[in-house]
């Protein structure tokens, strides 16, 4: 009889199986035993490297680069890194052959824009090495500002990507300064470098609300302008001038502002000199005349543009990822530029809306976990339970007061700014409409947003197609674009293009959103020729009454937004059609008070 290990398994019983497998398994446990006796691996605990500071005493001799933004908030924060007295370069907007640097130094496996930021970090300091600096000059003198994030996605490891390529091209030693989401710049030991004042904070604040809505008004006033190049040629003046206001702007001082005999009270008490200057300078930065000088100088040099609102344009809505839907260039294969060219009229995305939905996580967070965060006190100990009760209002209310006043805020520049810049979006809808498809605490990348941003715009008719930029590799854009062909179910005449950024593809990308923007245009037209129809009057009539009427071409004139209509061309040909209406019907009263643009 054959022992039954020699047997072909399938003629042994299951019991033999069973003792043949321990049996191996125990012999594999002793051979791994015995090797790993003979060479215990190390196991040291991985440490974040120890980076050399960035101190106060280098303030005049390292130049801190920075970038990754459109250019009107790059050129802003420039002035206000400046008036803090730093010295500041840009990085040139991030191009194909950054990514390929990116790939070459970096990490396999990354997401796109961590090559495209990555290897333009490093084409940069190559490029200072052409111009004869030496590596260690460079590492010495040169400094890299940018943000982090502890995740869930990628982005928690850009910090050590930036390390690890720039190392690898040969800048060992070089800083990377980090401004945390939650820490703040996280300085190392000692007087830092960059220091995090209320003139800096503020000044950064308004930077990027004033580039978000200037970013904003150029895309509405740029697809009809009537003297090609114009709104281009202008917004440089004009951000030139700003960007030097921010950067010369004179600090508030309790000496300059106050009258010399309280000036000298209030100097005397130490505490009563910090309270005074902070609340002087939050004040002075938000509400300030320099401020509100500065942005009434920026509208008048745009409100020079003539523009034709007759054009008839799809109006099509940027989002995506962070990095894809903000770079101007390769990036995003030239997105903007060719959607212009193209006959569309963009909307681009605010950064301001992605800090509300970062105020509204941590307001949403706190409330959800109200009793995880904190004991909760036992239903008879009644004035400890109010007290923590208290303190739970007390937070939440802390949040809402801070979601009011960045609203308010950035509600007044819009005001300032010519009042056609779009108010930010309610999150609270936004968390509404992506719940069905995407919960709202399913973090990283964009979160819900994209998802909420596509049905909002689509059931509100704020834009005849989405547009979606999302960057090759990207986890939370993965998930997102699952769950879009859901939402495009529900939503029948939604018109959504997804498209994934990488450093390659461009041509196809742009014929795919080319086929995508050709429904959107049919869309515009179909609907431009409604609402024509619905004013009863011929369009040559329309013309020739705007061709009269100098304000109807000026870019601030706010067109009211009629429930329904879309597009620019269709709400203005409705809103002209109302005002020849009334022409006809007080004719007199009409020709004694001309139309003038809206007041902001
Ligand atoms: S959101 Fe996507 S592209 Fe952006 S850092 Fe995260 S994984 Fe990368």
């Amino acid at each position: 009889m054959p022992h039954a290990e020699t047997l072909p398994l399938r003629l042994r019983s299951r019991a033999d199986i069973e003792q043949e497998i321990q049996r191996k398994v125990e012999e594999e446990r002793r051979r791994l035993q015995q090797t790993h006796q003979a060479s215990p691996p190390s196991r040291e605990h991985f440490h974040r490297p120890v980076e050399r500071p960035f101190t106060a005493a280098e303030r005049n001799n390292v130049t801190i680069l920075f970038g990754g933004l459109t250019w009107k908030h790059e050129w802003l924060l420039r002035g206000v890194f400046e008036s803090a007295g730093y010295k500041v370069e840009l990085l040139p907007t991030p191009d194909v052959a950054g990514f390929q640097l990116g790939k070459e130094f970096g990490n396999n496996g990354q997401c796109n824009p961590t090559y495209f930021m990555t290897g333009h970090l490093i084409k940069y300091l190559q490029g200072l090495e052409t111009k004869g600096l030496t590596r260690q000059q460079i590492v010495d003198n040169y400094v890299f500002f940018t943000a982090g994030s502890c995740g869930p996605c990628r982005f928690g490891m850009y910090e050590a990507e930036y390390r690890l390529a720039v190392e690898n091209a040969g800048f060992r030693g070089f800083r990377i300064l980090l401004f945390q989401q939650n820490d703040g710049i996280n300085a190392a030991s000692g007087e830092a470098g960059l220091k995090f004042t209320v003139d800096f904070g503020l000044g950064a604040f308004n930077a990027l609300n004033f580039g978000d809505i200037l970013n904003d008004v150029c895309c509405q006033i740029r697809p009809y302008e009537v003297t090609a190049g114009e709104a281009e040629r202008v917004s440089k003046e004009m951000m030139e001038e700003l960007a030097a206001t921010m950067r010369d702007r004179r600090k508030f001082h309790v000496s300059e502002r106050f009258p010399p005999w309280l000036a000298g009270r209030v100097l005397a008490h130490r505490k009563a000199e910090a309270i005074t200057h902070t609340v002087g300078k939050i004040v002075d930065q938000l509400w300030g005349e320099q401020t509100t000088a500065a942005l009434r100088r920026a509208r008048q040099r745009l409100e020079q543009i003539e523009v034709d609102r007759l054009r008839v344009k799809p109006l099509v809505k940027v989002t995506g990822e962070f990095f894809a839907q903000t770079t101007e260039g390769d990036g995003n294969f030239h997105m903007f530029q060719f959607l212009e060219r193209e006959g569309a009229e963009i909307k681009v995305e605010p950064i301001a809306n992605w800090i509300m939905y970062l105020l509204w996580q941590a307001k949403a967070h706190h409330r959800d976990r109200k009793w995880l965060d904190m004991e909760r006190p036992p239903t008879w100990a009644v004035h400890k339970r109010a007290l923590a009760e208290a303190k739970f209002r007390q937070k939440q209310m802390f949040f809402g007061v801070g979601e009011g006043l960045y609203r308010h805020l950035y509600r007044r520049a819009v005001r300032e700014l010519g009042g056609i810049g779009h108010d930010l979006l309610d999150q609270e809808e936004l968390v509404r409409l992506a719940q069905p498809y995407y919960h709202r605490f399913a973090r990283g990348g964009e979160g819900h947003l994209e998802v909420a941003k596509n049905i909002y715009y689509t059931v509100h008719k704020k834009a005849h197609m989405v547009l979606s930029l999302k960057p090759f590799g990207c986890m939370p854009s993965s998930q997102s674009d699952g769950v879009q062909s859901a939402v495009m179910n529900h939503f029948k005449d939604m018109i959504f293009l997804p498209i994934e950024t990488s450093g390659e593809g461009e041509i196809n990308a742009h014929s795919r959103v080319q086929m995508a923007l050709g429904e959107a245009k049919a869309k515009a037209k179909a609907e431009f020729q409604e609402a024509l129809e619905s004013t009863g009057t011929r369009l040559e009539d329309i013309k020739a009454f705007v061709a009269d009427h100098p304000g109807l071409r000026r870019p601030f004139y706010k067109v009211p937004h009629r429930h329904g209509l879309t597009g620019t061309a269709a709400n203005f040909v409705v809103h002209v059609g109302e005002l020849m209406d009334h022409r006809r019907l007080f004719k007199s009263a009409a020709t004694a008070q001309p139309l003038r643009p809206a007041r902001a």
